[in-house]
C-alpha cells in the first residue's frame, strides 16, 4: 500500500529513512541477533544506541555539560507534575503563561502542588494568540515560569521567547522542538513528548539546567516522580522506553544528516509560509491563529459550517492528505508539519485547498 502524507499532530509522521532504517534492523540489531524490543536496556549494544542518541540530540540542540538530558516516560503530561514537585516546594510561587489547552493542563497540576499564579493568558481571546510577558506579571520570588512554546491545537507560537524575566523558564516544547532553533541557554528546564517530532510516543525528553535538580524534596515524593533518580543513573534507574529512544536516535541523526535545526527552520518557515499563503488568498478557507502568532508546526484554518469541513477532508483523503481534522476541542481543520513533512506533501495540500475551492465557486 503506498503512504499518504500523514498531517497528524501526533503521534506524527517519521522520516521514511528512519522507518527504513528500523525496518532493516528489526529483527537483527547489528550482530546482536536480536531487535532492539528484545535486548536488555543494560546490554552493551542498548548503551551504545541511548548513548548515540542523547549525544546527537545535544549536538543538534547545543546543549552544554551544564545540562543533563533524561529520557524518561509518562509524556509530556507527567511533566506537568513532575516540574511542579520538583522545582517548587508547597507554598511556593509559580508563574504560568496560558496560551493553550496544554499550559492549562500544566497550571492545573501546578496548582494542585504550589501557588501557581496566572502571570498572562490569552484564553479570553480563545487562544488566537500568545500572551504578552513582563516582568510586571510575575510574583514575587516565583520559582519558575513556565511557558507552551508552541500550541500544538490553537496552531499559535511565539515569535521569540521572552527573555531577561526574573524566573527561571520553563518550556513545554512538545510539537516544536527541533523545529526551530532555541537558545538552550534561555532556559532552565525544557521537556517535550516524542511523538510530536523526535520520535515514537511513550519516550519523554526533559532537559534541564543541573542546578534546578534539587535534593532537599519533600520526602513523600516518589523517587520515580525525581528528577535525580534519572540524572544520577543515566535515564537507567529502572526499565527506560527502549524502543523509543532507539527510533528518536535515529530521528536525530537523520535532522543531522538533513542539514540540522537551523535547515529544518528553514524548511518549516517555508511549508507554514505556502499554507498560510494559500488560506490568506482565499475566501473559503479562513486561519484561525492571529498572524504574528502563527505556528510553523501547526497550522488551523476553517470553512464555513461543519458540512463543507467534512466534504474538504473527504476531498483531501481521496488526495492522500490524511488526518487534517482540527482537534476535537477547537473543529475545523489543522495541518501539522513536523520536520518528519516534506515540502511536497505541503504542496499538495495546497492545491487541493485551491481545488476544493475552485469546484466550490
Ligand atoms: C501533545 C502535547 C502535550 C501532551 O503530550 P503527552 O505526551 O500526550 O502527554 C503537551 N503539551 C504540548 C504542547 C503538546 O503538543
Amino acid at each position: 500500500m503506498q503512504r499518504v502524507y500523514n498531517f497528524a499532530a501526533g503521534p506524527a509522521a517519521l522520516p521514511l529513512p528512519v522507518l527504513e532504517k528500523v525496518k532493516e534492523e528489526l529483527l537483527s540489531y547489528g550482530q546482536a541477533g536480536c531487535s532492539v524490543m528484545e535486548m536488555s536496556h543494560r546490554s552493551k549494544s542498548f548503551q551504545e544506541i541511548a548513548d548515540r542518541a542523547e549525544t546527537a540530540l545535544r549536538r543538534l540542540m547545543g546543549i552544554g555539560d551544564d545540562y543533563a538530558v533524561l529520557f524518561l516516560q509518562g509524556g509530556a503530561s507527567l511533566q506537568f507534575s513532575m516540574l511542579a514537585m520538583n522545582l517548587a516546594a508547597r507554598g511556593d510561587r509559580a508563574d504560568y503563561a496560558l496560551s493553550g489547552n496544554f499550559a492549562e493542563k500544566a497550571y492545573e497540576e501546578g496548582l494542585r502542588w504550589c501557588e501557581a499564579n496566572i502571570a498572562a493568558s490569552t484564553k479570553e481571546d480563545s487562544y488566537k494568540g500568545v500572551p504578552e510577558l513582563s516582568a510586571a506579571s510575575l510574583s514575587e520570588g516565583s520559582k519558575y515560569l513556565h511557558l507552551t512554546a508552541n500550541n500544538t491545537i490553537y496552531g499559535t507560537m511565539y515569535p521569540e521567547i521572552p527573555k531577561g524575566l526574573p524566573a527561571p523558564l520553563v518550556c513545554d516544547m512538545s510539537s516544536i522542538i527541533l523545529g526551530r532553533e532555541y537558545d538552550i541557554k534561555d532556559f532552565a528546564l525544557i521537556y517535550a513528548g516524542a511523538q510530536k517530532n523526535l520520535g515514537p510516543a511513550g519516550l519523554t525528553i526533559v532537559i534541564i539546567r543541573r542546578d534546578m535538580i534539587r535534593d532537599d524534596l519533600e520526602d513523600s515524593i516518589p523517587t520515580m516522580l525525581r528528577y535525580r533518580t534519572f540524572e544520577k543513573s543515566g535515564s537507567m534507574y529502572n526499565t527506560p522506553p527502549c524502543f523509543s529512544i532507539y527510533v528518536a536516535g535515529l530521528v536525530f541523526e537523520w535532522v543531522e544528516s538533513e542539514g540540522g535545526v537551523k535547515e529544518m527552520e528553514r524548511r518549516n518557515r517555508e511549508k507554514a509560509a505556502l499554507l498560510y499563503e494559500t488560506i490568506d488568498a482565499s475566501s473559503l478557507f479562513a486561519g484561525t491563529a492571529a498572524s504574528a502568532s502563527r505556528s510553523i508546526m501547526n497550522v488551523c484554518f476553517t470553512l464555513p459550517g461543519e458540512e463543507l469541513t467534512s466534504e474538504f477532508l473527504k476531498f483531501a483523503g481521496e488526495r492522500g492528505l490524511c488526518s487534517i481534522k482540527g482537534h476535537r476541542a477547537v473543529g475545523g481543520c489543522r495541518a501539522s508539519i513536523y520536520n518528519a513533512m516534506p515540502l511536497e506533501g505541503v504542496k499538495a495540500l495546497a492545491d487541493c485547498m485551491k481545488e476544493f475551492e475552485t469546484k466550490k465557486a
